[in-house]
């Protein structure tokens, strides 16, 4: 359908056009971009219903955009890129501009690299391949059941087996680590992300922690859990059964863990609610939220790290943080006390399929390792065109 309906947009025009590229601006706006590219910000912005206005307050530092201008300079078309799904899409018609929501087509390839251990796998990596995002999910996956600064040795090898998302024919998006190795004083060390969405050790453990630390990135706690405490609106003491966290209105939630939305909606002094389970008994509540996520509803599944909402202060509440719980079979718990601690270890069927997927992956591996497989750095070839464009090919990929 996108595809065409920009194709129909560059038939119709006469004059070739060219594409600009660049990052999004640290500390930059939506509106504040539009007021320097000089797009109307009526149509673009004020026109728009909250839950578009509220999309264009993702734009992050960084993100590569597209403008599309012909030859007199004036803007076509341009890409913002929300997150790896989603895309702003501004176009101009008839004389005047529009603004679209539209998915971010995107190209998955698996690829695999080993390299031989100099310094540490996180240095190495880099100068390997260029990529922060790749050494980061090496050595993150790794964390918990590994110590790399004792047990290294000069000389040993790691091997990565992760998926690469292409846009436009440049790497995207955070790769996932599928399968990696490292060897520690000559003993090989593996992780596999499993078909539960989850890394496991060789024995079928798993090595993360069940929960994110915080689900509110860079939140300072402003009440802890207790059994007991004064509240300052009610004058009286409460429970106080969750973990809040100050921050200011608008800033994203994510799930702490993996799991289904089971509720999403407002409940009474809780305000606007999300509550998600997990696996083995364990749910998680998010409260006085401004609003959900475009997406978020009972029946969803969510992965840890995925925004679902964002801070407010509905509900009973004396100002915008939240309030965070974390519930084993319906009792309330100090997530605090569980943060990085459960961990799940498979058995039965889930563990034969799991044995499975893992040799399969040894094999793999090894192969690489036999092959010495170097990082192959993307091809130049690759590239496409962003927009349908006389000048340029005709995918819009
Ligand atoms: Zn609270």
């Amino acid at each position: 359908m996108i595809r065409i309906f920009i194709l129909f947009l560059f038939t119709t025009s006469l004059f070739s056009a060219h594409v600009e590229h660049f990052r999004w601006v640290d500390g930059e706006t939506y509106l504040d971009f539009l007021q320097r590219v000089e797009l109307p910000i009526k149509t673009l912005y004020y026109n728009l219903d909250k839950d578009d206005q509220r999309l264009t307050e993702e734009m992050r530092t960084g993100v590569h955009c597209q403008i599309l201008k012909d030859t007199n300079n004036v803007i076509k078309q341009a890409l913002l890129p929300l997150n790896d799904e989603l895309q702003i899409h501004i176009y101009k018609q008839n004389g005047s501009y529009h603004f679209e929501a539209i998915p971010i087509i995107s190209v998955t390839k698996t690829e695999a690299f080993t390299l031989r251990i100099e310094h540490s796998p996180y240095l190495d990596i880099i100068k390997e391949t260029g990529s922060k995002k790749l050494a980061q999910i090496f050595v993150a996956n790794f964390r918990h059941s590994l110590n790399f600064k004792n047990d290294l040795r000069k000389g040993d090898t790691l091997a990565m087996i992760y998926d690469q998302k292409y846009r436009l024919g440049e790497p995207f998006s955070m790769p996932v680590l599928k399968s990696a190795m490292i060897e520690l004083h000559g003993k090989k060390h593996f992780i596999y992300l499993n078909d539960d969405e989850r890394y496991y050790d060789e024995k079928g453990h798993e090595v993360e922690g069940f929960l994110l630390a915080r689900p509110v990135r860079g939140a300072r706690i402003s009440s802890y859990f207790t059994k007991r405490r004064w509240h300052p609106v009610l004058h009286k003491w409460k429970a106080h059964l969750g973990v809040d966290y100050a921050a200011r209105r608008g800033t994203p939630i994510v799930a702490a863990g993996s799991g289904v939305i089971i509720y999403a909606k407002r409940m009474g002094t809780y305000g606007k609610l999300i509550k998600i389970r997990h696996a083995d008994g364990y749910e998680t509540r998010y409260a006085h939220l401004k609003s959900f996520r475009r997406g978020i509803r009972r029946g969803k599944r969510v992965k840890k790290g995925q925004t679902i909402g964002y801070v407010g202060t509905t509900g009973r509440s004396t100002g915008p943080h939240l309030h965070f719980e974390l519930r084993k079979h319906g009792r309330a718990i100090n997530p605090l006390r569980v943060v990085q601690v459960t961990t799940k270890k498979l058995k039965g069927k889930q563990m034969k399929a799991f044995k499975k997927l893992r040799d399969n992956y040894n094999q793999s591996i090894e192969l690489h390792l036999a092959n010495n497989t170097r990082y192959k750095k993307p091809k130049e070839t690759d590239k496409v065109c962003y927009f349908f464009d006389k000048s340029c090919s005709t995918k819009v990929n």
